[in-house]
């Protein structure tokens, strides 16, 4: 079988011309994060976002020839309007306008808080108690946006119970979502379920932004983000292009998730990021049938861990069918039943997360904005 090597996907890529810009995309400095796996090829093309929509043929015929190419088994493209991507010529006529919506832009002018969730690894309920969080806050009279940007495996659309595609009022931008009582936006609405899509640092960075500046979120009092798990490049980019008011994190009593908790910290505060606080999830089993209950892993870890990492503890939510049921059935369980007692541990979370937040507003709106750009 041939084996398909970087060389010989930029050979071909050089052949390919950016017709406006004349010159080959290679030559231009457009292609990036190039990933050859086993026959399969992924890479972006940097475009600068005012062409943005006008570039899908130029991706479609470099899309095509590579995969013309022997051993190509598979390839991947995508555009992504990305800031100082290459040695590109500034434009030597026109203005360059439209700065609300340019790279540096504050990303999000109307949204007052944003909290990030986040985790050290995969499965230990992020994307529920985000989910539960942003519903309870919402139902303690702020106004709410949740945003997927679990691009890895968005898993909101299921959650929220949303199908469909959003709409664009201006054609223009994407009108987000609504469910119990708060906007949503999940790269799942617009890709379809089972796409695999692997993703690469530009790439994540690129739609994260797409979801945060080309959706209409209008005026929030906080806008929610499930945080892909891990402490890549997502996290970072949240941390340089809004004004994030702080994480919290979510973790499993086991010690090991906790070491990935850790991780997850450590990031938020390298980055200057208020940590609000530790979750603990799954923390503990109460018998359906006697009412017993049970502490399967060592329950009370994340609350000691969060003392000695000095952060708040912020709660601890058993493992509950219910919770279970409810989010994966498209209703969390904050909507679903809001007087049972585990959306009463949600509730009781997002008042402390509220109050919080409060307070970090008010602190922020007087100094000068912190908002740090590389
Ligand atoms: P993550 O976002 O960290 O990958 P999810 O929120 O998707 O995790 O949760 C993983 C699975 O565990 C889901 O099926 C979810 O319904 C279930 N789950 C999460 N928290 C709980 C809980 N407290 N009790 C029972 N099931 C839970």
């Amino acid at each position: 079988m041939v084996q398909v090597s970087e060389q010989m996907i930029l050979e071909t890529l050089g052949r390919v011309t950016d017709k406006e810009r004349g010159g080959d995309i290679v030559s231009l400095g457009m292609v990036s994060g190039l990933n050859v796996l086993d026959g399969n090829v992924f890479f972006a093309i940097e475009v600068d976002p005012q062409r943005g929509s006008r570039m899908e043929p130029l991706r479609q015929e470099a899309e095509d020839a590579i995969k013309a190419i022997p051993g190509v088994e598979s390839a991947t493209v995508v555009l992504t309007a990305e800031r100082d991507s290459s040695p590109q010529p500034q434009p030597e006529q026109g203005q360059h306008h439209g700065h609300a919506h340019g790279p540096d832009a504050v990303l999000l002018p109307d949204v007052k808080a944003i909290i990030a969730v986040a985790s050290g690894k995969g499965g230990v309920g992020k994307s529920t108690v985000a989910a539960n969080l942003s519903v309870a806050l919402s139902q303690l009279g702020m106004s709410v946006g949740l945003l997927d940007a679990d691009i890895y495996g968005p898993s909101m659309p299921r959650m929220m119970g949303i199908k469909g595609e959003p709409s664009s009022s201006d054609g223009k931008t994407i009108n987000p979502m609504e469910a119990h009582g708060i906007k949503v936006m999940s790269i799942g609405f617009l890709v379809e379920e089972e796409t695999p899509i692997i993703w690469r640092g530009p790439m994540v960075m690129s739609a994260l932004e797409q979801l945060m500046r080309d959706v209409a979120w209008g005026t929030l009092d906080v806008l929610v983000v499930d945080m892909p798990p891990g402490t890549g490049d997502a996290q970072l980019t949240m941390a340089q292009r809004v004004p994030l008011a702080g994480a919290v994190i979510v973790s499993t009593p086991q010690d090991i998730a906790l070491a990935d908790a850790r991780k997850g910290l450590n990031m938020f505060r390298r980055t200057n990021v208020p940590v609000l606080g530790l979750v603990e999830n799954m923390s503990y089993f109460v018998c359906p049938h006697c009412g017993e209950r049970t502490e399967i892993f060592s329950h009370g870890g994340a609350r000691r861990e969060a003392e000695m990492l000095s952060m708040d503890f912020l709660g601890e939510v058993p493992l509950d069918m219910a919770i279970r049921e409810t989010s994966d059935g498209g209703t969390p369980i904050v909507a679903a039943d809001p007087q049972s007692p585990h959306a009463q541990a949600f509730l009781a979370i997002a008042g402390k997360v509220k109050s919080k937040l409060e307070t970090l507003v008010d602190e922020q709106a007087s100094e000068a904005p912190k908002i740090v750009i590389q």
